[in-house]
């Protein structure tokens, strides 16, 4: 099982070649889910396989703050 960088899901290796669900990057292969996340991730690869994020960023995946 690998993991879709754009959207978080696990996806079938298998399955996400057979359907050319696959970017390569700086040397690694990416799997995805769908044609879109595909395409996000084409577009802007550098933003999905960059590496981890610094500590003092990861609080803004409640984005509750962002409502209004
Ligand atoms: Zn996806």
């Amino acid at each position: 099982m690998a993991k879709d960088v754009v959207c978080g899901m696990d996806v079938d290796e298998r399955q996400a070649s057979s359907e050319d669900l696959i970017s390569s990057y700086l040397g690694q292969t990416y799997y995805f889910c769908s044609k879109q996340c595909k395409k996000q991730f084409d577009q802007e690869p550098q933003r999905y396989a960059a590496p981890a994020v610094p500590p003092d960023q990861t609080d803004r995946q409640t984005g509750e703050q962002y409502l209004g």
